[in-house]
Order: C-alpha cells, then structure tokens, then sequence
C-alpha cells in the first residue's frame, strides 16, 4: 500500500497536476469578482496565442469535461444545414459522430482502422465525392490509440475544397504544434485537463471570430450556446452561469508554468522523451506497441496484453497501481491491449519506474508469454 504519497496518473486526463497548480486551488473566488474575471480574460488570451490565433481567433471558455465543447464547437458551428465529414480512426472520433448524431447533423464517417492515420488524400477524396460536404471534423491526437492525425496536410486539403476544420485537439493541444496562421482551421477545441496539465473541469473552443459571430441561432442547447457565452462575456467580462472558479484559477497557474518550461515546444519535448524512455523500457520487457513509432503521438502509447493465459488486466491495474501507478484500459475492440499516459507532471523518470513496476508487477502474476498472443498482432 502506499502511505503519504498519490498514485501517479499515467492517464490522459485527469493526470499528475505540479504541487503549484494544486495550491491555486485553495482559495475561493467570487464569480463577479473583477480579480476573477481578470483571470478568465488573460487564459482566452493565452490559448489564442499557444495556436497563434491573435487577430483571427477567439476563446470561448465552457463549463464542463472536453466532450461538452467539442459538442458544442459542432453545434454552434456547423449551420443546421451542414453536413460533416468524419475521419475515423478512434473512439474520440466515434464520440463526434455520435455526438452528430444526438444533435441531428447530417455526417458521414470514413472508417480507417485504429492504426491508420487520415490523411490529406483521404479527406479530399471524400469531399470531392460528396459536394453536401460543408465541414471537416478532425480529431487531431486520437487517444483511444494515440495515434497522431496530420493536421497541417489536412487544413491544406480543407482551405482548397472551401470547406470549414473544426479540430479535437484535447489530448495534443500544447504539446504538439498548432499554428492557425500557417494552417487554416476554423475552430480548435482543448480542455483545462490535458496537455496543459491544469485540474479537469472546463474546456474551450477557440475559434475564427466572424463564423462565432455568425453562428448565432445555430445551437440547440442554451448552457452549451458559444455565440451566447462568448457575447455574454465580451459585455460583462464574467461568465454566464456559474464558473468552476477553482479550476479557473489552476489553469490560470498551469498556463503560467506551461510559458515558463517554454511552451508547446518544450512540453513537446519532455512528452517525447517520456514516450520514448516508456516504449523502450516496456519494449525490453517483451512488451509490443500497437501503433508503429511513425503515428505514434507522444501523448499515450497503446501496448498489447501479453499473451500469457495468466494475464488478466484488472489484477495487472491493481498490482502496477499498489507500486504508485495508475494506468489506462485499452479502448479498442478488436484486441486487447492496455494504456500508459506520457502526459501530466511527470518526467522520464517516472516511465522508468513504471517499466520496473511493469517488470515486477508480471513476474508476481507468474507471466511467461509477454509478447502478445500471435493472433493479436496479425488481427
Ligand atoms: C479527453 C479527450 C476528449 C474529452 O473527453 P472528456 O472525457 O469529455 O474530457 C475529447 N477528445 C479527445 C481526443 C480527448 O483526448
């Protein structure tokens, strides 16, 4: 058992937030207050600059988990007359078209496999087949895989057919680089949770200023209207029902020590060399990726159960986690793999202790096989 430490979370969110961040947790706010306000100003400010939005694009912040902007991203943006083109390689994607669905939006999904990227070709193909076609919805990390999906080809593929990008970038956004004024993209949508490493609870939807302003009357839903929100806020500078004022004021915290590392770049890089410290110290093991290192995004790797009959990933989850580790259950439905986050406060450090958590937790469960089951590998 562990006593007077937490676990470290190697799931993509919520994951390991920095003691500083915690600590901007601890103090109340008014949610009328103008030091409150104050704070949510300067983060719409700052996410529009970690995309290199200023000018073009604008922050709507919304209450709630990273799904609950993605659908509304979808609803605001996408006229009710729209119909919309999604790529799909993952859970996350699967999640947009269902979210499409409950609101009633014409779409159509490609179906790619869980290990194949969308490409450029692949969406103007599409398009080109089918000229009701009015948006792309692009999911830019998918993390069921953490397969990366290349975004700058694909806003290319979008501007030439004059189509409208809307991007889940919840698990890449801050770690890997978004640039709006080199690639167009109408929205980009993120969460406090993620690659930013603030507490969960609030996501944002940065979008072009004139098709916001334009997309009044669009929404279904009055908590999850964006035009409405974002209105609201540019008027009173307060948000319109009440703020998670303590997740607020951690983001505000983790942004700060986001710039001060060095921004996406840097994060980048940390998030590189926990991916690449992970995959060879669980590779050394016996362990197998499901993705090749080409699309593998440093944000989550998906690994192959072993094949051994003794395996079983519950009593794995509880044995890693009692060694100070709390890992993910695969997302996919064709194998059976299980999930490590790369993401969080964490360094290389942590995955190396994770590999030998990995290394002791097998040998108490008596594996032998740790290479998947042949079947696996070739399904
Ligand atoms: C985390 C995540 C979301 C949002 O999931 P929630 O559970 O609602 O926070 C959406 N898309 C992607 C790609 C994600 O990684």
């Amino acid at each position: 058992m562990i006593k007077g430490n937490d676990p470290i979370l190697l799931t993509p969110g919520p994951l390991t937030t920095s003691l500083e961040t915690k600590q901007a947790m601890l103090r109340d706010w008014g949610s009328w207050d103008e030091s409150f306000n104050a704070i949510t100003t300067s983060i719409c400010k700052d996410v529009v600059e970690v995309v290199n939005g200023k000018g073009s694009h604008v922050c709507v912040p919304l209450q709630g988990s990273g799904t609950f902007a993605v659908e509304a991203a979808l609803a605001n943006l996408v006229p009710r007359d729209g119909k919309v083109l999604v790529p799909n390689n993952g859970a996350y994607c699967a999640r947009i078209a269902k979210i499409l669905k409950y609101l009633g939006r014409e779409h159509s999904v490609i179906d790619l496999g869980e290990d194949r990227q969308s490409t450029a070709a692949i969406v103007e193909g599409a398009i080109k087949m089918d000229p009701r076609i009015t948006h792309v919805a692009q999911v830019h990390c998918e993390t069921g895989t953490g397969i990366l999906n290349p975004l700058p080809e694909i806003a290319a593929a979008c501007a030439r057919q004059g189509k409208g990008l809307i991007v889940d970038a919840m698990s890449s956004f801050g770690a890997v680089d978004i640039d709006v004024s080199k690639h167009p993209i109408d929205a980009v949508v993120g969460a406090s949770g993620k690659c930013i490493e603030g507490a969960p609870g609030m996501g944002f939807v940065i979008a072009r200023k004139e098709i916001l302003e334009g997309s009044q009357g669009n929404s279904h839903s009055l908590a999850m209207d964006l035009h409405d929100q974002w209105t609201y806020m540019q008027k009173t500078t307060q948000w319109r029902f009440t703020p998670p004022t303590h997740v607020v004021a951690a983001f505000r915290s983790a942004l700060d020590q986001f710039k001060a590392e060095g921004g996406t770049a840097a994060r980048g890089a940390r998030y590189r060399r926990n991916c690449d410290t992970l995959i060879e110290g669980m590779t050394a093991l016996g362990l197998r990726t499901f993705l090749p290192r080409a699309v593998q995004a440093p944000v989550i790797v998906t690994f192959h159960a072993p094949g051994d009959p003794a395996y079983e990933f519950k009593s794995f989850y509880e044995k890693v986690r009692a060694r100070g580790y709390i890992l993910y259950p695969g997302k996919l439905t064709r194998v059976e793999t299980f999930r490590v986050g790369c993401i969080g406060a964490i360094d290389f450090n942590e995955m190396r202790n994770v590999a030998s958590a990995v290394a002791e937790t097998l040998k108490e469960m008596g594996i032998k096989q740790v290479s998947p089951a042949k079947a696996a590998v070739t399904a």
